[in-house]
Parts: structure tokens; C-alpha cells; sequence
């Protein structure tokens, strides 16, 4: 068939357009693609950074909520001093390494005179007042740092002094007396002073392969009792 030149080259023409905005719809098509994949990965990549800073935040949360319960554990709740675990934790790291280095290590243990009867006096609240009060004195006189101040019980206490002879500890043990006398907390049912008096028993040892911990607060634990049955509101020695 006889295709007039004119007609077959306005076939032509009209072909060309018809790619022409072919290839110009499939350009938009890779452009609107292009463009919609550019916004997923920002979406995604801003997702992915909030999720980042969120478990950040909740692992810091976590790791302070673990130090506070692991203050809380080594704490005692009514004198917020050092409770009896976090003391026999602290005895036998100490011995340890006091028992390497062949350095003394005091212990003064303490107990308040005449508490029942203070109790009985003045009511269990005012006996809580009392020890946090005492436990405060022993804080404060157990501050240099690898003391260890501690309610070991009831209305006893105990002091660790690392690498401290006998006379450091006594002279520590001296000094919490005369600051617990200075509170002046009154005590009426006392029969050795008008105010809480507290009796101590100190000893010092160089640990050693033979001896134990268990066996050292044996023998703290004898001069108390000492302390107590010469008379109260004294440091005896063990
Ligand atoms: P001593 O001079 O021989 O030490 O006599 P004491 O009366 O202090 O000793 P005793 O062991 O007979 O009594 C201890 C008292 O301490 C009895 C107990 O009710 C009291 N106590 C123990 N723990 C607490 C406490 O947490 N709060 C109060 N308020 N009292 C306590
Ligand atoms: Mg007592
Ligand atoms: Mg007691």
C-alpha cells in the first residue's frame, strides 16, 4: 500500500511523542520512586535514632536503679548508716587484704547502756531517735575512707578500722564516747549517768593464715562484755 511520504513521517512524529511522554511518565515514575524511598529511609533511619536514645535513657534509668538497690540492700533503713551485711562483707575483704599485706586491722564494737530500760522510760519512737543519733556519731567518727561505721544489731553498732592499731582504735573508740555523752540525750532509768552512755570493746590483729574473722569478733565481742560488767560507759580492751 502506497503510504503518502507526508503521512508516514506525521506517523513518525506522532510515535516519537508518544515515547517521548512515555519516557517522560516512566522518569516521574523513577523520580516519584526515588523520592518515596529517600522518605522511608529517613522515616526509618529517624525511627531507628528515637529507638537509640529511648533504650539509652532506659538503660541509664536501669543502672541507677540498680545502684540505689544495691545502696538500699547495704543499708540500714532506721539510722540510714551501714547495715550487718554490707560489715561482714567489708570484715572479709579487709582481712583478705590486710592478711597479704601483714597490716593491723581494729575493730571497736559498741552497745548502748541500759537501752531497755530507755526504752521503757521514754517509748520505742524516742528509742529509734536515739540510735539514729548514735549511729550518726560513729559515722561521722568512722569517715576516713576504708572505715566502715555499721549497726551490727539491736542498739549495737560496730566500727572497721583498717590498717589501724590498737591505740588509733582506742583513741577513735574515746572519742565517739565523749560525743555521745555531748548529745546529752537524757536517760533517767541509767545507773551510771543522767544521759545515754554507750560501753565499748576494741581489739586489734594482723590476720593471719590461723586466725578468722569469726574468731576475732569473738574476742571484740568478749571485751564488751567486759566493758559492760566492770560498770558501763567504758572502752575495754580485748
Ligand atoms: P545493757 O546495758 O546491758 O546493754 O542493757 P540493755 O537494756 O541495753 O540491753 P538489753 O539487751 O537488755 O536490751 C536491749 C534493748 O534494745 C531491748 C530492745 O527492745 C531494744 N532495741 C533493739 N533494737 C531496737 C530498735 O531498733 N529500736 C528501739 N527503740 N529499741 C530497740
Ligand atoms: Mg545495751
Ligand atoms: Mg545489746
Amino acid at each position: 500500500m502506497y503510504v503518502p511520504r507526508i503521512l508516514e513521517l506525521s506517523i513518525l512524529a506522532d510515535s516519537f511523542t508518544q515515547m517521548s511522554q512515555e519516557i517522560q511518565e516512566s522518569r516521574q515514575q523513577l523520580e516519584d520512586y526515588s523520592r518515596s524511598l529517600e522518605q522511608k529511609v529517613s522515616d526509618r533511619t529517624q525511627a531507628l535514632q528515637q529507638e537509640i536514645q529511648y533504650r539509652t535513657e532506659a538503660e541509664v534509668a536501669l543502672q541507677s536503679a540498680n545502684e540505689e538497690l544495691k545502696r538500699l540492700a547495704y543499708l540500714d533503713g532506721l539510722t540510714q548508716i551501714a547495715n550487718r551485711r554490707k560489715f561482714d562483707e567489708q570484715l572479709s575483704q579487709e582481712w583478705r587484704r590486710l592478711k597479704r599485706d601483714r597490716l593491723p586491722l581494729s575493730l571497736i564494737l559498741c552497745d548502748v547502756d541500759y537501752f531497755k530500760q530507755f526504752n521503757d522510760a521514754y517509748g520505742h519512737q524516742a528509742g529509734d531517735e536515739c540510735l539514729y543519733k548514735v549511729a550518726y556519731v560513729l559515722a561521722i567518727a568512722a569517715r576516713r575512707s576504708p572505715d566502715l561505721a555499721a549497726r551490727y544489731g539491736g542498739e549495737e553498732f560496730v566500727v572497721l578500722l583498717p590498717n589501724t592499731a590498737l591505740e588509733g582504735a582506742v583513741e577513735v573508740a574515746k572519742k565517739i564516747q565523749v560525743q555521745i555523752k555531748a548529745l546529752q540525750l537524757p536517760h533517767q532509768r541509767s545507773q551510771v549517768s543522767q544521759y545515754v552512755t554507750v560501753s565499748f570493746g576494741v581489739a586489734s590483729i594482723i590476720p593471719t593464715e590461723t586466725t578468722t574473722p569469726e574468731q576475732f569478733l569473738v574476742q571484740v565481742d568478749r571485751a564488751l562484755y567486759q566493758a559492760k560488767i566492770e560498770g558501763r560507759d567504758r572502752i575495754a580492751i580485748g
